[in-house]
């Protein structure tokens, strides 16, 4: 029987009755951040200096900082942290430090926590494999030929191989739910305007929200709540009350809950062994008391066309501020102003960037805005109107979260289309802008982790963290990925 994991809810218990310091805890986690990159490139930066000066200073002041007092966090490296990196793991921004705090990292930072170091990730936070980092794919700790999925790939790999017990990520079509799921570990989406933006690299506007990752539902749940909440600075995010979340994730009795599966979503293209531990969790909801019922999506089958042409129009447009003049990468020795801009961004964007920023320049151009961009648009709504209508009947739709188990790096690469389809089952709730967890559900028999999500009301994050916790602790998830802290 392995050592009981080292959450968020342990290491506060061991501080707060005096059986460690911030300063131990965030040794071992910047020690094993260390010790593991060189096999994960889960992380771009490792902050030594900066981390170990915090958990000091928080030694040195009993009472100092909240809820997340002397606990170490990553951040994925599009979420900007005053004094480190900010490269998106893109070329462009290389050498760019932001001048300020995102809204979540000071959040963070105020609620005591320690913020160890940037994540890999997808250049731009486009993909679902971590393969389209300038700066090296990030291996799965269950297996390092595979994939962690992406594209917060090293912050779903630095949870799992328990170098930090919770961290950032950030969703735009599902880039923590799916690594989440690929790295047995739970991935939270919140609602869309629940967590500020402010400070988090632009790639699809309408559809990006900060999420975090969590060893457990309730790690995750307290993370959330502490970044969660009305930001003045970013005018998306909405003045609903943030519960306790973490307080209120109840007991195992789920007698009157509803789970909605919508069962024509579960046939072709789902892998078996995904397949077979997903309906196993649809039994334990049964059994912890809920009842099932079958919804229908009739228009989640066109998720994925939607949201590749919403997702690429919004990027082609935030992409365009990387000129040269303003961030990181300048192409050198350029003959005039037109070539400089030119070859920054030959040089400096990597292959996947580019064919977005053309795929979405060409759903807005003219003649091609009504029949693609436009049309897509009206389609977000009736996938919106799907879940609207599911809600009727349920109080969370339940699917795989990925129709495959952590794929092997190379495996996709060539097959942009296959990629895309990995975000099958999670970008309708970035397009719908309602809340989504990931809950590991047990391994496949060659021992990879499989999840399931959990997909709730606008703002009803509290109803589908109790639903997921309550499954959690009937049925954790007790094996280790061979990389490990
Ligand atoms: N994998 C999806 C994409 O490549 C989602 C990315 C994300 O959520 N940031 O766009």
């Amino acid at each position: 029987m392995s050592a009981p994991d080292r959450t968020i809810e342990l290491i506060t218990s061991e501080l707060s009755g005096g059986n460690s310091t911030a300063q131990a805890v965030v040794t071992r986690s910047l020690d094993a951040a260390e010790r593991l990159n060189g096999t994960l490139n889960a992380f771009l930066q490792i902050d030594r200096e900066g981390a170990l000066r915090r958990a000091q200073e928080l030694d040195g002041e009993p009472g100092g900082g909240g809820a997340l007092r002397g606990i170490p966090v990553a951040l994925k490296d599009n979420i900007c942290v005053r004094g480190m990196q900010a490269t998106c793991g893109s070329r462009i921004l290389a050498g760019y430090h932001p001048p300020y705090d995102a809204t979540v990292t000071e959040r963070l930072k105020a609620a005591g926590a320690v913020i160890v170091g940037k994540t890999n990730c997808d250049e731009f936070a486009m993909g679902s494999s971590n393969e389209n980092s300038a700066y090296g794919a990030v291996r799965n700790p269950w297996d390092t030929a595979r994939v962690p999925g992406g594209s917060s790939g090293g912050s779903a790999a630095a949870v799992a191989a328990r170098i930090v017990p919770a961290a950032l990520g950030s969703e735009t079509g599902g880039s923590v739910r799916q690594p989440a799921a690929l790295c047995g570990v739970v991935g939270v989406k919140p609602t869309y305007g629940r967590v500020s933006r402010y400070g988090l690299v632009a790639f699809g506007s309408s559809l990006d929200q900060v999420s975090v990752f969590g060893l457990t539902v309730r790690d995750a749940a307290l993370i959330l709540q502490t970044i969660a909440g009305r930001d003045e600075r970013d005018a998306t995010t909405a003045d609903v009350e943030v519960p306790d979340y973490a307080g209120n994730l109840g007991g195992g009795d789920l007698r009157g809950a509803r789970i909605g599966v919508p069962r024509a979503l579960l046939g072709e293209g789902v892998d078996a062994d995904v397949r077979a531990r997903v309906e196993e969790a649809v039994e334990a909801y049964r059994e912890l008391g809920a009842e099932i019922v079958d919804v229908e999506l009739p228009h989640a089958k066109y998720s994925i066309a939607v949201y590749y042409i919403l997702a690429t129009a919004e990027a082609s447009s935030n992409l365009a501020r990387y000129d040269g003049v303003r961030y990181g990468f300048r192409a050198e020795d350029p003959k005039d102003l037109r070539e400089m801009y030119k070859r920054t961004r030959e040089e400096g964007f990597g292959t996947e960037v580019k064919r977005r920023i053309m795929l979405g320049t060409y759903v807005l151009s003219s003649g091609y805005y009504d029949a693609y961009y436009l049309k897509a648009q009206q389609v977000r709504t009736l996938i919106q109107r799907d879940f609207l209508n599911a809600f009727e009947k349920c109080d969370a739709v339940l699917t795989p979260t990925t129709p495959t188990p952590a794929f092997r790096l190379g495996e996709k690469t060539d097959d942009p289309l296959s990629m895309y389809l990995s975000d099958i089952y999670t970008c309708m709730a970035n397009l719908a802008g309602i809340p989504g967890v990931s809950v590991p559900c047990g391994l496949t028999p060659s021992g990879l982790p499989v999840g399931f999500q959990l997909m709730g009301r606008h703002w009803g994050e509290a109803d589908i963290l109790r639903l997921a916790h309550a499954y959690e602790q009937a049925h954790p998830l007790t094996e280790r990925p061979g990389v490990i802290a």
